[in-house]
Order: structure tokens, then C-alpha cells, then sequence
């Protein structure tokens, strides 16, 4: 009963004491490199604030990148400049990735101006939209960081947790059809991000005020009640969906909630655990995870789960080895029935089951849709994510002259597209025609049944782990794919093809019709088999294919599926997952290894 969990609760000793100090157990190396930056940073403010004064360097000093992660940023350099700069004998060319926390990827149009400001005067002129629903500025330099931030903060948003070993921006359903079921899930993504966010004034210290020296101590009085000195073992990310549409892709967080209605009310969440879609290539201890269902919560009871889920990731996860220290390991190593249990300990009373998920599939909210209001929304289709302007479409300079000129509201997309939200009717005619002056189009038919689907990371020349290209590469892979399909009689059929740079996968690479994870460059291992529902992961097909030769080991593949589906309704990632691998290689359709 409920008092025998209480008396029976065996929580390890933890780090929210109101002391501040952190009576984690490091392991008996002390813990990863990262956990003693950590550690000792004094609640993430380390050396940052000197660092920052200190104009002699475009660097951080040793330790400080790992934790100016958590402020969200990082800093990075021009990979693609490296080996001329290294012939020349000059230095890397170092500069920063700026990332905002944006709770459901909601934004005011006056926060869209902020962020198109910044990109224009401190970045490299473009806006990425992360496939976390968040917005990404590259290029920005070490003296810049300051009034980067200053300005974000000013138009009240907020690069806290954005990175580092917290929780992470939390995705929700971005779409506004039906205004207060909607909205409804939204303010879950807010709550649990404010109430989950860092209480470390160092934040504050270091790019607000400005004016702390470097050597100020943790405040006597303050403590991260949640988190503790050493925060969690790894990143922490939580998506909630709206009923039937996994367009947050729930089954790769840390932390899913499904939205559950009776008579349009919501009721309550299904809550998913132990997602998470990164790996190592050739470390078979490494491996995405689908999440798996631990219990249904209230709206009212939904933050207090969700808190001591963290805090079991908090107590339990590994610290010793950072590939290993994600939820996901816990939950697949200790089982689903010890995670509950150590959950129900903590919160003195049993979780009421999961409930079952029924979705429809994935809708990416392209094109004109009415709000339940009478008033419109438009997803505008970005391919990759980056909001930029080229000779024949200026998408940053379009979607500013519309934000300035309608004022309408701003959601970004987990497939990294754009909601403006809230137009009145009467205006519609005008924005088409606004936009297609600046060559976009507000048919999403006109990015193709390929590239609409398409997802991808940055990857080079700004990511340090990027094995391989994925934002530059994808375009023309998706290109000759559609071309492809056009000449086998496939055009009207829709495909997904999710590209990342390397195994990490952060656009998710293991979910679509079409895996590609970079290997080495331009060499990338080919994964086929998700469904359009993202809620199957594909399967290793084929290990190191060339770039040039992803299309054509594709193609007979997208030939087999049309000649040999069960009916019109079978999708490729249907077809793959059903004939199985092994019988695509005997069919004749053998992949070009490099
Ligand atoms: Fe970088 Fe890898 Fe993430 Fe791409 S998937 S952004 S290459 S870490």
C-alpha cells in the first residue's frame, strides 16, 4: 500500500539538498571528465564570465566548452576551413552555435524579428530551425556572445538548457487546430519547462548582468533542488503529442506524453519512457531506443511524474561513461517494472497504467489550415531547417516582410518548418502574394513528395562530431531520388529520407522510410524500414555507401517496392520491413559499398 512504499523507499542519496552540495556517487573514478566540470563549475558559472572578458582568444578556456553547453551554446569552428588554416599556420577558425529554448516552438512575431535581427548582426545570416522546435544561430563570435544573449533575453526568450546535461527544450504539437485542446498541450510543454529549467543564477550573472567578476561563489543560499550540483549524466529531452499525430516523434524522447481526450476534455497523458536515438558505430553496447509506456498521469499529476522520472535518470544513470548515460539504457538494463516501482517510491503511491495509443500518423501542417477560431494558419515548408535567403528564394527576407507587415503568430515544427498562425481570412491572398514575390511558395505539393518529408542536422562545417556532410549533401540525394521516382512511375508517392552527419541522430535518422548516417566523409550507412506513423525504427541495409551512390543503390529498391507492394497503401517503409533485407539483396537489389 501506499504507506509501505513510503517505508520501503530506498531513494540514493541525491544531490537536492538545499546545502547545495552534491552527495552523488561520482563512481570510483570520480566520474566522467565532464561530471567534475560539472561539479566543480559552482552551478554552471565555472570560468565562463572571465573567459568571456578575455579578448586575446576567440576560445573558451579548457573544461569551459562543456559547460557554456549548458547557457546553450557551443562553440565550434570552420571544419571546412581546418587543413587550409593548418597549411597556413594560422589557428582554427573558432565561433559559436547560439540555440534558443523554445517550449512547443511557439514564438511571438516580435521574438521572429529578434531572432532574424541577431542572425543579420551577429551570426552568419541565416535562422536554423532545430528539429527540437528550437531556432539555431551559427557563426557568432566570442565577443559577440553577450549582446547575442542580452537580445534573446530581451525579447523573453531564453538559451538555458537549450544543451547540456538537462532538460532540453520540450517538443510539443505545434499546429493550432483546435484552439484550446491545443493550447491545452502546449502549456504542458511550458510548465514542464520552467518548472524543469536550471535555478542557477548564473545565467543571470553571466549574460545579463555582465558585470559579476568572474570570481563571484555560488550564492550561499542557492540550490538546484532538482538537478543538484552535478545536474543529470546526460541530456534529458521530452516531447508531449496530441492525440492520433506523432508529429513530435514521441517515441525518441526521454520522456513522451500522449494526450489522451474524453468528449474533447483532456484527461490526461499516456506516459512513454526511455527513448532516444543516439549510437556509436561499431559499439554494440550503443543503440537507439524506442520509449516504452510506464503509466497514465493527470494534467494535474503530470509535472510531479515527469519530475521523479528525472530524478530516477538523476540517481540511477551512469556517470562514468557518457555513451552510456542516457535514460534509455537505464530503462532497457533495469526493466520497465524496476523504473516504475523506483518511481512509485518516490512519489508514495502507485502509477495508474499506461493506456493504449492509437495514432493516425504524422501531419507536418503544411499549407493553409483553419483554426477552430475561423482564423488561418500556414506551414510553410523549410527545407532543412534554414531559413535563408538564395538568388531564387528568399525565404528570410519573405517571412520577415510578413511578419512585419501581418504580425501573425510563430510555431516552429519538429520537421523543421514554419506555422505563421492566427491570419484573418481576408488576409490570405495578400501573404500568397507577398511571398511568392520573394519566390516562396505557399503550396507544399511544390517542395516535392520527397524533400517534404526530409529531415537532417547541420552536421559540417559547424558540428565537432560530424563524421560526414547531411544539411549540405541531403538536397541533391532527395533531388535524384525524386527524379528517380519520376522515371519508374512513383512520383505521386511520398517517401521520408532523414540525414545526419553521424550516428548521434539528432533529426531522428533511425525513425524515416530512409536512414543515412554518416560514417566518414561522404560515406554513410543506409538504414530502410520506419513507418510513417514514427513509431517502427528501420534496419541496417546496407554499411558505407558512397554519397554519389545513395541514389542508385536506392533505386531498384523503390522498383521492387512498386512492383511487388500488396496494394497502393503499402509505404516503402512498409514494404522494406515486410519482405525483410535479405530478400532485397536476393531480389537482386545489392548495395554499392564503398
Ligand atoms: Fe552533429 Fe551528429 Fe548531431 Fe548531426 S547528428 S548535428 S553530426 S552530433
Amino acid at each position: 500500500n501506499q504507506v509501505d512504499l513510503l517505508k520501503g523507499s530506498t531513494i540514493m542519496a541525491t544531490s537536492n539538498e538545499s546545502s547545495g552540495k552534491s552527495l552523488v556517487d561520482l563512481g570510483p573514478g570520480g566520474g566522467s571528465g565532464v561530471e567534475r566540470i560539472k561539479l566543480e563549475s559552482r552551478h554552471l558559472r565555472g570560468r565562463l564570465a572571465e573567459d568571456l572578458k578575455d579578448s586575446s582568444t576567440p576560445t573558451l578556456s579548457p573544461g569551459q566548452e562543456q559547460l557554456i553547453k549548458f547557457h546553450g551554446i557551443y562553440q565550434q569552428e570552420d571544419r571546412d576551413a581546418r587543413q587550409a588554416r593548418k597549411a597556413a599556420g594560422v589557428a582554427k577558425e573558432y565561433n559559436f552555435m547560439v540555440r534558443s529554448r523554445i517550449p512547443g516552438g511557439a514564438v511571438t512575431p516580435e521574438q521572429y524579428l529578434t531572432q532574424d535581427d541577431i542572425a543579420g548582426r551577429f551570426a552568419n545570416g541565416t535562422l536554423r530551425i532545430t528539429t527540437r522546435q528550437g531556432f539555431q544561430l551559427h557563426g557568432v563570435l566570442k565577443g559577440d556572445l553577450q549582446p547575442t544573449i542580452q537580445s534573446i533575453n530581451e525579447a523573453l526568450l531564453s538559451t538555458l538548457a537549450a544543451c547540456g546535461d538537462v532538460n532540453r527544450n520540450v517538443m510539443a504539437c505545434a499546429a493550432p487546430v483546435s484552439s484550446r485542446l491545443h493550447s491545452q498541450v502546449q502549456e504542458v510543454a511550458h510548465k514542464l519547462a520552467m518548472h524543469l529549467a536550471p535555478k542557477s543564477g548564473a545565467y543571470h550573472e553571466i549574460w545579463i548582468d555582465g558585470e559579476s567578476v568572474a570570481t563571484v561563489e555560488t550564492p550561499q543560499d542557492e540550490s538546484e533542488p532538482l538537478y543538484g550540483d552535478t545536474y543529470l549524466p546526460r541530456k534529458f529531452k521530452i516531447g508531449v503529442a496530441f492525440p492520433g499525430d506523432n508529429c513530435v516523434d514521441i517515441y525518441t524522447q526521454d520522456v513522451g506524453l500522449v494526450a489522451e481526450l474524453d468528449n474533447e476534455e483532456l484527461v490526461g497523458f499516456t506516459v512513454l519512457i526511455g527513448g532516444g536515438m543516439g549510437m556509436t558505430h561499431g559499439k554494440a553496447e550503443t543503440y537507439p531506443r524506442l520509449a516504452t509506456p510506464l503509466c497514465f498521469a493527470t494534467p494535474e499529476e503530470v509535472v510531479e511524474i515527469v519530475e521523479s522520472i528525472v530524478t530516477v535518470q538523476r540517481d540511477f544513470g551512469d556517470r562514468t561513461n557518457r555513451k552510456h548515460a542516457r535514460m534509455k539504457y537505464l530503462v532497457e538494463e533495469r526493466g520497465i517494472a524496476w523504473f516504475r516501482a523506483e518511481v512509485e517510491r518516490r512519489l508514495g503511491r502507485f502509477l495508474c497504467a499506461a493506456r493504449t495509443i492509437e495514432w493516425h500518423g504524422v501531419d507536418d501542417h503544411l499549407g493553409w489550415h483553419q483554426q477552430a477560431d475561423g482564423r488561418l494558419f500556414l506551414g510553410l515548408w523549410v527545407e532543412n531547417g534554414r531559413i535563408k535567403d538564395t538568388p531564387s528564394i528568399r525565404l528570410r527576407a519573405g517571412l520577415r516582410r510578413v511578419v512585419e507587415t501581418f504580425s501573425p503568430g510563430i510555431r516552429l515544427t519538429g520537421q523543421q518548418n514554419i506555422l505563421l498562425t492566427d491570419i484573418e481570412p481576408g488576409d490570405r491572398a495578400a501573404i500568397e502574394a507577398m511571398l511568392a514575390e520573394h519566390g516562396i511558395q505557399a503550396d507544399p505539393d511544390a517542395s516535392g513528395n520527397v524533400g517534404r518529408h526530409a529531415l537532417s542536422c547541420p552536421a559540417l562545417p559547424t558540428c565537432g562530431l560530424a563524421l560526414s556532410d547531411a544539411e549540405r549533401a541531403l538536397p541533391d540525394v532527395v533531388r535524384q531520388v525524386e527524379h528517380d521516382m519520376a522515371e519508374i512511375g512513383l512520383s505521386g508517392e511520398k517517401l521520408s529520407i532523414r540525414m545526419t552527419g553521424c550516428p548521434n541522430g539528432c533529426a531522428r535518422p533511425y525513425m524515416g522510410d530512409i536512414g543515412l548516417v554518416g560514417k566518414t566523409r561522404d560515406v554513410y550507412n543506409v538504414y530502410l524500414g520506419g513507418d510513417w506513423a514514427n513509431t517502427r525504427m528501420n534496419t541496417l541495409f546496407a554499411p558505407s555507401v558512397r554519397l554519389e551512390e545513395l541514389a542508385p543503390t536506392l533505386k531498384p529498391l523503390l522498383v521492387l517496392w512498386r512492383d511487388e507492394r500488396e496494394d497502393d497503401d503499402e509505404t516503402f517503409g512498409d514494404f522494406v520491413h515486410r519482405v525483410g533485407p535479405d530478400y532485397l539483396r536476393s531480389a537482386g537489389a545489392v548495395s554499392q559499398s564503398a
